[in-house]
Parts: C-alpha cells; sequence; structure tokens
C-alpha cells in the first residue's frame, strides 16, 4: 500500500482528487463478513450499472476485525431508481431521501451520494431548501441534492468513518487517511474540528463514543476544541441528545464513555445534575454506584442481556437525588414519599436536556421508591415487596447501593438469601425480623398467619 502522509492528505481536502485505492489483496475485508442481504442489495446496484459502496462503521468495523451492528450502502442511483431494483425497499425521511431494504428483520440502508454544501441538521439529514428547483406542477427541474462520492467523503464525521468498500472490484477506497487512522487506532474529524463540531455538536459525543467503542485515541486537533465548546450541546434537540445517551451507555462500553465524557468536560452539559452532585460529593459513594452500575450494564449488553434506560436513569440520576433530600430533607432518604417527590423534581429538570420518554422515568420512580422499603425488614411487609412488579429492578438498584457503600452490606446479603428459601422458610425469617428489629417492649401482636389476604 502506498504511504500517504498526513500532509499530502492535508492538500486532498476540498478537492477531493483521487482516493488511495487499496486493492483486495492488500486489505482484511472479506466478503465473508458482510451480511448476505447487503451482499445481495450491492450486486443489484452493480448489475443494474450504478456504482455500489459499502460505507461508514461497517468497513470501519470490518477493517478492525470486529463485527459490525449494520451494514450501510451508498451508491450514486438516486433514491426512486434504487426503488425500482428492490420489491422490499422504502423511502425514508422528509427531505434528503434514504432507501431501507427490508430483508424480515434486517434492513440495510441505501443512501445516495451526497452533494457538497448540503449541511447536515440535527438528524443527520439535510435541508432541501434551495437545493431542488421545482415547475409550477411541483415537478423537479433540476436537483443538486445528489452528488459525487468525491462530495459525499467530505461531509463524513471521522476519518475511519469515511471509507467505501467497492463491490466492483473489492477495494477500499480512501481519501481522506481513514485506513491509516484506523490502523494506529487514531480517531480524527476530517476538515476544521472547531468547524465540524459547529455544524453539529453532537459530534462531540459521537468522538467520545467511538473512542470508547473502539478503544481509539482522539487526534489531539480533534480534542482540542471539545472543552470549549461543548456548551454548544445546549442547544441540541432533546430527543436527540436522549438517543445519544443511549449509544453511549447501552453498547457496552458505558464506563468509558463517562470517563471520557467527564474528561472532556461534556457531562456537565449532558447530565448537569449528575456532574454537579459528583463534584460535591462528600464520600465519593454517588461515583463509585455510578461507576458500578454503568459496568454492570456494560457486563449485561456483553451477555446479551436486557437493559434499559429506565434502569440507566436511576443509576445516572442517583446521586443528585440522594444529595437534594440530604441538603432539603435531612433523614428523608427512608421517607418514600420525600424520595419519589425530589426523584420528579431531579428527573424534570434533567428532562430539559435529554428527554427521556415517560415510559422509563415511571418505573425509575418506582424502583427509587423501593428503596426505603429494603431498609424495613419487619414482618410481612418483606415478602409483599417480592412480590412487587418492580421488586427485582429495585433489588438490583439496591445491591448496588450496598457496593458503593451506602447502605449496609448485610440489608443486601438478607435480601439475595431471602430470595433462595422456600415460602415457609421465608415466613419463618421475616417472623424472626420482626422481633429483632423492634425495640423491647413494643412487640406486636401477631396476627395469626392466613386469616385474611394481606393487605396492599
Ligand atoms: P455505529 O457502528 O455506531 O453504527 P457508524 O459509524 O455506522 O457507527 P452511524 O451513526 O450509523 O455511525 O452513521 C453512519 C455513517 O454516517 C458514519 O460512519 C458517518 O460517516 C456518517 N455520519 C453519521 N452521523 C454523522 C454526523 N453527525 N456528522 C457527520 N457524519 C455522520
Ligand atoms: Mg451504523
Amino acid at each position: 500500500m502506498k504511504n500517504v502522509t498526513d500532509s499530502s492528505y492535508d492538500s486532498l481536502q476540498g478537492n477531493a482528487l483521487l482516493p488511495l485505492v487499496v486493492p483486495r489483496a492488500q486489505h482484511s475485508i472479506s466478503r465473508a463478513h458482510i451480511s448476505p442481504n447487503a451482499l445481495k442489495v450491492l450486486y443489484r446496484l452493480k448489475e443494474a450499472g450504478y456504482q455500489a459502496f459499502l460505507v461508514g462503521g461497517a468497513v470501519r468495523d470490518l477493517l478492525l476485525g470486529r463485527e459490525p451492528k449494520d451494514f450501510d450502502v451508498a451508491t450514486n442511483a438516486h433514491p426512486e431508481q434504487v426503488r425500482e431494483l428492490f420489491r422490499n425497499c422504502r423511502l425514508i425521511g422528509r427531505r434528503f431521501h434514504l432507501a431501507h431494504v427490508r430483508f424480515g428483520m434486517e434492513i440495510v440502508e441505501v443512501a445516495t451520494f451526497r452533494a457538497a454544501h448540503t449541511p447536515a441538521d440535527d438528524d443527520n439529514s439535510v435541508e432541501e431548501l434551495g437545493h431542488r428547483v421545482l415547475d409550477e406542477r411541483g415537478r423537479i427541474l433540476r436537483d443538486n441534492l445528489y452528488g459525487t462520492i468525491e462530495e459525499d467523503v467530505w461531509r463524513r464525521d471521522f476519518t475511519a468513518n469515511a471509507l467505501y468498500y467497492n463491490i466492483q472490484d473489492f477495494s477500499v477506497w480512501d481519501y481522506v487517511g481513514g485506513v491509516q487512522d484506523a490502523a494506529g487506532r487514531v480517531l480524527r474529524l476530517i476538515g476544521d474540528p472547531a468547524t465540524r463540531y459547529r455544524e453539529d455538536p453532537v459530534r462531540m459525543l459521537r468522538a467520545v463514543r467511538f473512542a470508547a467503542k473502539l478503544d481509539f485515541e482522539l487526534h489531539p486537533d480533534t480534542a482540542k476544541p471539545i472543552p470549549e465548546l461543548a456548551r454548544m450541546l445546549d442547544g441540541v434537540p432533546a430527543a436527540r441528545l436522549f438517543d445519544e445517551v443511549n449509544k453511549l451507555f447501552l453498547a457496552g462500553d458505558g464506563s468509558k464513555a463517562f470517563e471520557l465524557l467527564e474528561h472532556y468536560q461534556l457531562l456537565e452539559h449532558l447530565l448537569p445534575e449528575t456532574a454537579t452532585a459528583l463534584a460535591n460529593d462528600s464520600d465519593d459513594s454517588g461515583a463509585r454506584l455510578v461507576k458500578l452500575g454503568l459496568q454492570g450494564t456494560d457486563e449485561r449488553v456483553r451477555a446479551d442481556k436486557s437493559v434499559t434506560p429506565a434502569f440507566l436513569f436511576a443509576v445516572l440520576l442517583w446521586p443528585a437525588i440522594r444529595r437534594r433530600v440530604e441538603r432539603n430533607h435531612p433523614g428523608g432518604l427512608g421517607d418514600i414519599q420525600v424520595l419519589q417527590q425530589v426523584c420528579d423534581a431531579v428527573t424534570a429538570k434533567q428532562q430539559t436536556r435529554v428527554a427521556v420518554p415517560r415510559r422509563f422515568t415511571a418505573p425509575l420512580r418506582d424502583l427509587i421508591g423501593l428503596q426505603p422499603r429494603f431498609e424495613r425488614r419487619v414482618g410481612r411487609r418483606a415478602l409483599r415487596l417480592l412480590e412487587h412488579p418492580r421488586f427485582r429492578a429495585g433489588y438490583d438498584f439496591m445491591l448496588l447501593r450496598a457496593q458503593a457503600g451506602e447502605i449496609d452490606p448485610e440489608i443486601a446479603a438478607w435480601w439475595t438469601r431471602l430470595q433462595t428459601l422456600s415460602q415457609p422458610e421465608r415466613e419463618t425469617l421475616v417472623d424472626s425480623m420482626d422481633g429483632e428489629a423492634r425495640p423491647p417492649g413494643t412487640r406486636r401482636r401477631r396476627r395469626r398467619r392466613g386469616r385474611r389476604p394481606p393487605a396492599l
């Protein structure tokens, strides 16, 4: 492979002259690792006379020997032309159309090369206005939304994300030094970093996400403007940030991503309440809980177990909730109502930044509200907690608090053991607690077993 230096790429920028073409014999991407459905799409486009490339994360991941999450295709065929080739195809997007070719559960996304100077808007589609000239009947006279591969490459974010695998001869086309950067595990923005972050501040979060996921270092020029521009995240729509937060924390590398967000001073703009609480944490238990919670989530993702934003946000917001309770309601951590009230206030404030949907904030509130009940192991109420629909999430969260040193580990061990017992053994255990947990002389008269169903 030709050895291309940084400066020769710099001189290419904006001109997009010729790509470095890495022939099949000189790279490691094998068709055996490309989804058969994506191959079908690529071949059919090629047979119809179009250019067809695999692009983006899939090429990057294959080069790195990782399994791609999904397969995106780029082509010079226009969306309507793509649709004509595939029965199972739907066009999406209000402005810039993308074709989704569906094969059962798998969707192969086919994007037409995008023209230069079509700035990405917040959903990474482009503003159509000014790029299309229509006649009085609304027919397209001239369309400069779509372009060539030479134009398409410059709108992409990082060099390693801007590689094109050509189905024609299985070569990799590289206009920006992405092959070299991927080999060196360097994440580098294409173009002037500050300008690219201003165009779309979410690229700062993407930088952190890819660095965490791929174990790449940010190039110093790519890293430098982030702390200064971090405040630009404040202007990003909260719904888009919710998507990004999920990608950051629910994809298997959340604890590393969290450290990077702190390092680059992005955390205070994404999760301001959390950042403030951690900065003022007197005993570090908040930081420990967040770390353990994110590590646990990463382990679950890697073991293919389910994860939910409800638990994630409970972990992320807990230090802020605890701090506010301790400041405004001393002793209130044991009070379900106080806890839920504060939980509501902290969640509402967070939502102005990151729009967590109600279907996640409701269970979050429940599991926070269960926490005081774990510390009351008195009588049959303890057994009723086992039947609570959110017991499992509440219990897992309580374990985290114990691990973080917030509550007595003996309490956690007790609940763990309780679950392993038979029903009669459980009853014996909680009855014995009844006596132990009560101050002497206040022993409650024992209700006879089975006389009436437990009130809930
Ligand atoms: P993942 O493995 O997480 O899917 P990906 O690189 O495929 O990573 P996507 O978000 O799926 O990331 O985007 C696909 C491609 O589109 C990227 O590789 C990049 O080239 C381009 N892209 C996506 N979002 C942006 C953005 N905000 N700015 C510039 N280019 C982007
Ligand atoms: Mg992708």
